[in-house]
């Protein structure tokens, strides 16, 4: 039997066609998330029966659909609670209902992290932990938790979702989220800029001539030995494992997986962080491996495939 996954992106929309081999067809649709999901559903129908078409599938032959949503998701009432500037129309939306009319299927939303963490832990780094927490250091600092094979979701559904707000600094910045001293509002790639210009040695820096302030010019500036770019980074690596130890103390994982834009610097960020995690966890066990993300085009397409069949089949 067949699944449908959706990965609605801020930017594109990735749908998935699956069966219990795997992912069998792919397609992608730019996102309009700003004007609403309301208006990107009909792409969203046009996508799904464009696949169904090619691969001679009727409604019959389907499972379910999986629906991975950037934003506070109720998994058991399958309806989106919260949304951050992306899909704002979501809330008042019956995704639900829009699946059984179209396809007479039922369907299964999830936060986009936590569908993120399920693919990595179905078919990516994660295979054989049931113990895991997944971090994805990008514009914001996303995170999701795997305890005993089960995904940590709380009361209101955000549990081991904002561990990008752990507090790291208690005298530091304002959060976009309301807190101080965040580990996303002191080392993301929204503060970077800032960063790097508030160090004294600035104007003498490498750094001056860059015309985009991100981590791809950081690591390329570390490389070069440039004073501002090893002392930003040295804050970097400081901020993120101490958000990484306070997960490991809250959380008792196996391994932390590491996603996001700027793992292309994997070599070098992740011997340092797992270096801080062994020498400052309490973790009389052993060692938390730190681990890279395998599956970053698909995690979230394998993640939504297995929200519908740990659902549907016996
Ligand atoms: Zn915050």
């Amino acid at each position: 039997m067949w699944t449908i996954a959706i990965d609605l992106g801020g930017t594109i929309m990735k749908l998935g066609l699956l069966n219990e081999t795997g992912l069998v067809a792919t397609s992608f649709a730019n996102a309009a998330s700003l004007d609403g999901l309301a208006n990107n559903l009909p792409v969203v129908e046009k996508e799904i029966n464009l696949l169904l078409k090619e691969q001679n599938l009727s409604t019959k032959d389907l499972l379910g659909i999986g629906f991975s949503f950037p934003g506070l998701v109720d998994s058991a009432r399958n309806r989106v609670l919260s949304t951050n500037k992306k899909y704002d129309d979501a809330p008042d939306l019956d995704l639900v209902q829009w699946a059984n009319q179209n396809w007479g299927v039922p369907l299964f939303l999830e936060n986009d992290a936590r569908v993120a963490l399920l693919g990595e832990w179905k078919h990516g780094a994660g295979a054989g932990y049931e113990n895991m927490v997944m971090v994805t250091l990008g514009t914001g600092i996303g995170s999701a938790v795997l305890i005993e094979g089960k995904l940590l979701r709380g009361k209101h559904f955000q549990a081991g979702n904002l561990g990008g707000h752990f507090t790291v600094n208690h005298r530091g910045g304002k959060c976009t989220c309301g807190n101080i001293g965040c580990m996303e509002s002191e080392a993301s790639t929204w503060k970077l800029p800032e960063l790097i210009c508030s160090n004294s040695k600035f104007e003498a820096s490498l750094m001056k001539s860059e015309e985009l302030l991100d981590f791809e010019a950081l690591f390329r500036n570390v490389a070069l030995k440039d004073p501002v770019a090893e002392e930003v980074l040295d804050h970097c690596f400081s901020v993120w494992s101490s958000g990484l130890i306070t997960m490991i103390h809250a959380f008792d994982p196996e391994v932390i997986i590491l996603s996001g834009g700027i793992m292309k610097s994997a070599a070098v960020i992740l011997p340092e962080l797992q270096k801080r995690m062994n020498q400052y966890a309490w973790t009389p066990w052993g060692n938390v491996k730190l681990i890279e993300a395998k599956s970053v085009n698909s995690a979230a397409l394998y993640g939504a495939d297995y929200l519908v069949r740990s659902a549907v089949e016996i």
